[in-house]
């Protein structure tokens, strides 16, 4: 029986405890042998005290090892990209199919939406026929044979994962930059990858929101990767506005299409190039990030990406016309629309993601409760963007759902999240930088 009283002592005190105490704590958690009230004290004490380095490697492999694990066969080093969620982020559509064209293997877990933040299981969802749950089987044959499959993240890996982040939940100790490392890496060491890259997010839209606890919490997830032996390195982006000009599952499948096919708008463009690019590197496709950005342009304009999507998306049951494909036609929205219009002359000097993630919600977009349904059809087209300059009744953002009454409930929402100064703004730059192993590196 494991001794919880002395553990929770130890951490009250700010010490630490050993590797093997660590590992049968998680084991005895997982096994429901010891109360949440326990669990749940010993988690506020981490949130104030923290780990060692030596406690948060231990902790994360229990907890990556502590259900089935993904095995793929001896020297396919697979990545996988890990967004911390933002608001019309789309990217993993694009990186995946983009990265696995440039000769990386990619083995990508994702997970659904929640709250603001929108999730890759949803979006994919949108596709018809596209299967997202793949068993451990298909997901390593996919990689084998497609060089990329992405799945939902399957109850079974990292159980104890899972509980944690459960009672982390509802005791106030979710952002613990310890606690929250822990919990990326062990679902993505239990699902197989062995290469990693973080898009690290700060901003209005991202879970942390300020730049330094971005910076704070993209040093943790890279070196804890480095001392377990893995290559990793972590992309900060901006996520004071959405991502591109679409937030909703629907259309940002519509969004992440013109991208691979070369067209879509530039920041999307921009960040995918630039994930794809730390991707092919970790995965020693290319000798640095700036090579492997060229490669990736390269092929994204020669729609090579657009090709193994197709691959992807045929493999895993998905069924797009041809119309769709080539941007011809788009997968259809919610048929009944809103327009919200400016009230003044100016310049968006803010387009706040979160407010806008928060709309697609009561559009019946997202979720408020991990059982919550999603209305896959609804979605918020944003216009104008900051920096852009706008008319009195210029259209700034389009709102599309199924049902008109909840259109009228979500346009105060969408109202507030533009704000129209009367100087220019500048548009704010996308990539703060790059954390590899060795520091920080501004762009
Ligand atoms: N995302 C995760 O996967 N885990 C956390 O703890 C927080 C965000």
């Amino acid at each position: 029986m494991f001794e919880m009283l002395p553990f929770l002592e130890t951490k009250r005190e700010g010490g630490n405890a050993s590797p093997e105490s660590m590992r049968e704590f998680v084991k005895a958690y997982n096994a429901g042998e010891l109360p949440d009230y326990q669990v749940a004290a010993w988690l506020m004490a981490v949130f104030f005290n923290g780990l060692s380095q030596e406690e948060l490697e231990a902790f994360t492999l229990a907890l990556a090892y502590s259900g089935k694990t993904v095995r793929f066969p001896e020297g396919l080093l697979p990545v996988d990209k890990h967004s911390t969620g933002g608001v019309g982020d789309k990217t993993t559509l694009v990186v995946v199919p983009l990265a696995a064209a440039c000769g990386a293997k990619v083995a990508k877990l994702s997970g659904k939406g929640l709250g603001f933040t929108g999730g890759t299981v949803d979006k994919l969802s949108a596709i018809p026929g596209m299967s997202t749950e793949l068993s451990v089987k298909e997901f390593v044959d996919q990689v084998i044979s497609t060089g990329c499959a992405v799945s939902g993240h399957s109850k079974d890996l990292a159980p104890a994962e899972g509980k944690f982040y459960s009672l982390r939940d509802v005791t106030a100790t979710v952002p613990s930059i310890p606690l929250i490392t822990s919990s990326i890496l062990s679902k993505k060491i239990a699902g197989g990858a062995r290469r990693f890259v973080f898009d690290v997010k700060f901003g209005a839209g991202a879970f942390m929101e300020t730049k330094e606890r971005a910076l704070e919490l993209a040093g943790t997830l890279v070196e804890l990767s480095t001392r377990l032996g893995f290559d990793a390195v972590a992309v900060l982006t901006n996520m004071e506005q959405p991502l591109g000009h679409w937030v909703g599952n629907t259309a940002e499948v519509n969004e992440a299409i013109e991208v691979l096919d070369g067209r879509g708008p530039e920041d999307t463009r921009d960040l995918c190039v630039e994930i794809t690019g730390a991707m092919l590197y970790v995965s020693k496709v290319s000798p640095t990030i700036a090579e492997g950005k060229k490669t990736a342009a390269q092929a994204l304009s020669k729609k090579l990406g657009l090709a193994r999507f197709r691959e992807m998306i045929e493999k895993q049951g998905g069924r797009l016309d041809e119309n769709i494909l080539s941007g011809k036609k788009s997968l259809p929205l919610g048929k009944d629309t809103l327009e919200v219009r400016a009230q003044k002359p100016g310049w968006v000097s803010s387009c706040d993601a979160r407010l806008v993630g928060e709309t697609l919600r009561l559009l019946g977009g997202g979720r408020l409760k991990k059982s919550d349904e999603v209305d896959l059809s609804a979605a918020v087209e944003v216009l104008k963007k900051t920096g852009d300059h706008v008319e009195a009744g210029d259209v700034l953002a389009r709102i599309y759902a199924s049902d008109e009454k909840i259109l009228k409930i979500a346009v105060p929402k969408i109202e507030k999240a533009f704000s129209i100064g009367e100087e220019k703004t500048q548009r704010p730059g996308l990539v703060w930088g790059i954390r590899d192993a060795r520091g920080f590196h501004p762009l």
